[in-house]
């Protein structure tokens, strides 16, 4: 799933590749992923792109006249960019994992595509991004709040810090997998109760989400968009490597599963030694 970085890399991509080019025209292929219906698609046509921003994890394409191409990329969600499409015939909805197609008036664009049959994928034509449900309610950015603010926000939800972290509404723009390599970082349990936590325990969180999220869009900016998957996948720790030897102290990095996710942590850097409680496995065996 993309996070902070990967959609900042992607608006910077944008800003660099598509800003002062015109639309040509909007091919809407997964109709289900196109969560307004007015301005149409069709009003896009013949404005210019003037901004790419990022709201949390959302994209934010800002065309001439003041309309706003937002996108939830959401688990298997991607922007890939074109620099010529292979045919001017227009997408067939329904048909192949393009949910949306934005051509520009120099044969370039950007397809916006959903793999596997979860389809999550959600867009809004919208004049103000305040329109946009998932955009209102965002907390403040996680990569731009200071300590009070940060200390504040989590304080204010009592819960897993793991949960927490990844609460939109507390902090915009980590998710599953930026949360397990800034747990790491800062050397906490994905179980830890945010209202327990110490003021050192919650500096050292502010310190380890700036250092995770600020290092993770250096590697990314500059990158095209097809190169950011890779970018990501070197830069983790512990996310996604179950059962490899942690990089910072050569423990083996253990798993919880959840029904439809899982965290990954070091058990020596950040749960005194001790293996978590894995729920599934718990479940199982009762
Ligand atoms: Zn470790």
């Amino acid at each position: 799933m993309p996070e902070l970085p990967e959609v900042e890399a992607l608006a910077g991509y944008l800003r660099e590749r598509a800003v002062g080019r015109r639309v040509d025209r909007v091919e809407v292929a997964a109709i289900s992923a196109l969560k307004t219906y007015d301005p149409a698609p069709s009003a896009l046509s013949g404005r210019a792109v003037v901004d790419a921003r990022r709201h949390g994890k959302f994209l934010d394409v800002v065309v001439d006249g003041g309309v706003h191409l937002v996108v939830h990329l959401a688990r298997a969600g991607w922007l890939h960019y074109r620099e010529a499409f292979p045919s001017t015939t227009p997408l067939r909805p329904g048909k192949g994992p393009v949910a949306l197609r934005v051509r520009l008036d120099d044969g370039s664009g950007f397809d916006l595509t959903e793999a596997g049959t979860q389809k999550k994928l959600a867009v809004y034509l919208v004049t103000d991004p305040a329109q946009v449900p998932g955009v209102a309610k965002l907390g403040p950015d996680a990569l731009g709040a200071d300590l009070p603010t940060f200390a504040e926000r989590l304080r204010s939800r009592r819960g897993q810090v793991k949960g927490v972290l990844t609460d939109q509404a507390v902090l915009s723009g980590v998710g599953n997998a930026y949360s397990d390599e800034i747990l790491h970082a800062a050397k906490l349990s994905p179980f830890a109760i945010t209202d327990r936590l110490t003021d050192d325990q919650l500096a050292a969180l502010h310190a380890a989400t700036r250092a995770v999220l600020g290092d993770a869009v250096r590697r990314s900016l500059g990158q095209r968009a097809a190169e950011l998957k890779g970018e990501k996948r070197s830069g983790l720790k512990v996310h996604a490597r179950t059962g490899l030897p942690c990089p910072v102290c050569g423990d083996t990095v253990r798993e919880v599963s959840f029904a439809d996710s899982s965290l990954q942590y070091c058990p020596t850097c950040q749960t005194g030694g001790k293996p978590l409680a894995d729920r599934r496995l718990s479940r199982l065996v009762r």
